[in-house]
């Protein structure tokens, strides 16, 4: 009997997700620190060594997996399976989909995380908006409109990067080359570090007891009541507001899902971010407004996407 197994491969700036799949539904999932900096062959072969032992202990071999989806943050060529660009990684033109596939011995499919994100999210929360929208906090933002059901594309795969939207003219230096983009403000990693800054600025800030300084943490000392954090989360929420309301501006879209490792604690920002939409959006006199939400799924919505995507 023909193999029902996928493997779902979230591959993050930071952290990278492999999990066995089987009806859309996680089997299992194991979680490793992405480490581009190590090289891409190093990277390629802790993913094989952890997709083989998540397999080994649920008694499985490769040969029992169809074949693997996997994301990454990045412009990805579908007819080559390039990473054309992807400012996170530092990947110029890598193939990619190929390495994956052929490392692990399985056909591989690849695609942009936030592409895959969108498509799980759309598939899990049995979403009926004609025009859907993802937008992906984590390293950078990523985002993916949903048009009728299918993944709108651009003309060389790399549309929807609105995180390359400048926010501030002549502001913070992206890697991506230009100033000012909506990631630098953004991002998970832009929420940690303007929570590092107030920490500096602020002996008296509960994220000094936490050892590990990340979103989590954030999150952490703001559910605690430090002032300091809900004032960073207050002026996150806002920085966030002012690309979404961009977005909202320009495409209108039925549903727009915050999704990311973040958007598990949606409720410390999203409310903030939904307030001000409803003030600032052009559209602000209109009956019917974007139905803003967290995702339902949080990050696995990437892994089902990715399972989801090779199954065809
Ligand atoms: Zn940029």
């Amino acid at each position: 009997m023909a193999s029902k197994y996928y493997l779902g491969i979230d591959m993050g700036g930071t952290h990278t997700a492999v999990a066995l799949v089987k009806d859309l539904k996680i089997k299992d999932k194991a979680e490793f620190a992405t480490e581009i900096a190590k090289g891409l062959e190093n990277y390629i072969q802790r993913l094989k060594a952890e997709a083989l032992s998540l397999l080994s202990r649920n008694g499985l071999k490769i040969a029992d997996i169809k074949a693997a989806g996997m994301g990454v943050p990045g412009s990805v060529n579908l007819e080559t399976g390039m990473v054309e660009y992807a400012n996170n990684l530092g990947f110029n033109n890598v193939p990619f989909r190929d390495m994956v596939s052929e490392a692990l011995g399985i056909p591989v499919t690849l695609d942009n995380d936030a592409n895959l994100a969108a498509l799980g999210e759309f598939a899990l929360s049995k979403s009926k908006a004609r025009s859907f929208m993802m937008i992906t906090l984590g390293t950078g933002i990523g985002a993916c409109l949903i048009i009728n059901g299918e993944i709108y594309r651009g003309i060389n795969f790399a549309e929807g990067e609105i995180g390359h939207m400048t926010v501030k003219y002549d502001g913070i230096s992206c890697n991506c080359g230009r100033k000012g983009c909506f990631e630098a403000y953004a991002s998970a990693n832009a929420l940690v570090k303007m929570a590092c800054d107030a920490m500096k600025a602020h002996p008296e800030s509960l994220l000094w007891k936490n050892p590990k300084i990340d979103g989590v943490a954030v999150f952490d000392a703001a559910r605690k009541g430090d002032r300091i954090m809900t004032g960073v989360l207050d002026e996150y929420s806002f920085l966030l507001s002012e690309g979404i309301l961009n977005v909202i501006n320009l495409l209108q879209p039925e549903e727009l899902v915050i999704g990311g490792g973040i958007s598990a604690c949606a409720d410390l920002f999203l409310p903030g971010v939904i307030e001000r939409v409803k003030e600032k959006v052009y559209s602000r006199d209109s009956k019917k407004n974007t139905l803003i939400r967290a995702a339902k799924f949080g990050n696995d919505c990437g892994i089902i996407g990715a399972a989801r995507a090779c199954e065809g």
